[in-house]
């Protein structure tokens, strides 16, 4: 049988705070989005335990049910909330076509992308068992729980440094641990970390073992150099050793810089593929939070509306 293809004015991919935010405003103005989730439903937050710096939530909210609510808000006013994966698109062709689960095809007239990033991780079994209490791939969101404590954080990016600087203010002490004998970061921000008290770089050091049983209590190191191993007493563990854009299925379409996020026009959500709008981390690299993602989210949908009129005037 030859299935009618299904036409879409705005398809949304992900499902996290940009995804769901723009399907609000999407949802609102009467454009009917349908949003796949992707691998993840509801997205990174999905994986972290208490937010305390969204706005609106004044005693904090556990992730998961904070993407619960965004999804019932974007339900709440029509959007077609879907499980699936886009594995293949094709933006040469007007409306842009999108694959689903590498069986189901849409036509879309605008696509809005909030794949966002996933976080690289060091691949131990014991950073799997600690997440989220107290391995963290962010520190913003998770170190006031360290405040006053020991914790250690393993990279030499500008993020490490970044937030090895923000945890030094926070907490009692900062390891920093750095597997080769320099930083990758630039040098104002190693400087920075250099010379600050509360942070000890632990150089040619790798991660053995992060210890603890329900929490993180410490964290047991290699030398590379020595062989030595030794354990630091700590309560919280933080991984930034870059994050991956999941953007790999546009990127025969879509402009990107090395590292696959998806370049906009400045001021706005437009990529270089008219109908395309991309928000939240799969564009992002430098802020990474659940309120930018959403306030991106919500320039999409807007985006995706003037373009839809205009269109339609044409
Ligand atoms: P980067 O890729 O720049 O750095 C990753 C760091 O993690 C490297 O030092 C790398 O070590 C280390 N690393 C990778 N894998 C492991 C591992 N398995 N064990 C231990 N260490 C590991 O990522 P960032 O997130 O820091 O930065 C991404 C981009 O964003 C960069 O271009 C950066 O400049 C930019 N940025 C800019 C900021 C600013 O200007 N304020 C703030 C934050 C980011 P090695 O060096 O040995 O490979």
């Amino acid at each position: 049988m030859n299935q009618e293809i299904e036409k879409v004015k705005v398809l949304i991919v992900g499902s996290g705070p940009a995804g769901y935010t723009a399907a609000i405003y999407a949802a609102r103005a009467g454009l009917n989005p349908i949003l796949y989730t992707g691998g993840q439903p509801g997205g990174q937050l999905t994986i972290t335990t208490d937010v305390e710096n969204y706005p609106g939530y004044p005693d904090g909210i556990m992730g998961p049910e904070m993407m619960e609510d965004f999804r019932k808000q974007a339900e709440r006013f029509g959007t077609k909330v879907r499980y699936g994966l886009v594995t293949a698109v094709d933006f040469f062709q007007k409306p842009h076509v999108v694959t689903v689960d590498d069986q189901i095809q849409l036509q879309a007239d605008t696509v809005i992308i909030s794949t966002g990033a996933s976080a690289k991780w060091l691949g131990l079994d014991s950073e799997t068992r600690l997440n989220g209490k107290g391995v963290s791939a962010c520190a913003v969101c998770d170190g006031f729980f360290f405040r006053g404590q020991d914790v250690a954080i393993v990279g030499a990016g500008d993020t490490a440094c970044e937030e090895a600087s923000y945890l030094a203010n926070i907490t009692n002490k900062v390891y920093m641990l750095v597997r080769r004998d320099e930083m990758r970061a630039s040098q104002i921000m190693q400087k920075r970390v250099l010379n600050n008290p509360k942070i000890e770089v632990l150089w040619n050091t790798e991660t053995d073992e992060i210890l603890g049983e329900d929490e993180v209590t410490g964290v047991r190191v290699l030398n590379n150099i020595t062989g030595e191993k030794r354990e630091l007493k700590i309560s919280g563990f933080f991984v930034a050793i870059g994050h991956q854009p999941n953007t790999e299925v546009f990127k025969d379409f879509i402009h990107m810089d090395e590292a696959g996020y998806i370049k906009t026009i400045p001021g706005t959500t437009k990529t270089n593929v008219e109908g395309v709008f991309a928000c939240g981390d799969a564009q992002d690299n430098v802020y990474r939070q659940a309120v930018t993602a959403a306030g991106t989210g919500c320039m999409a949908a807007l985006d995706a509306e003037r373009y839809l009129a205009e269109s339609e005037t044409h």
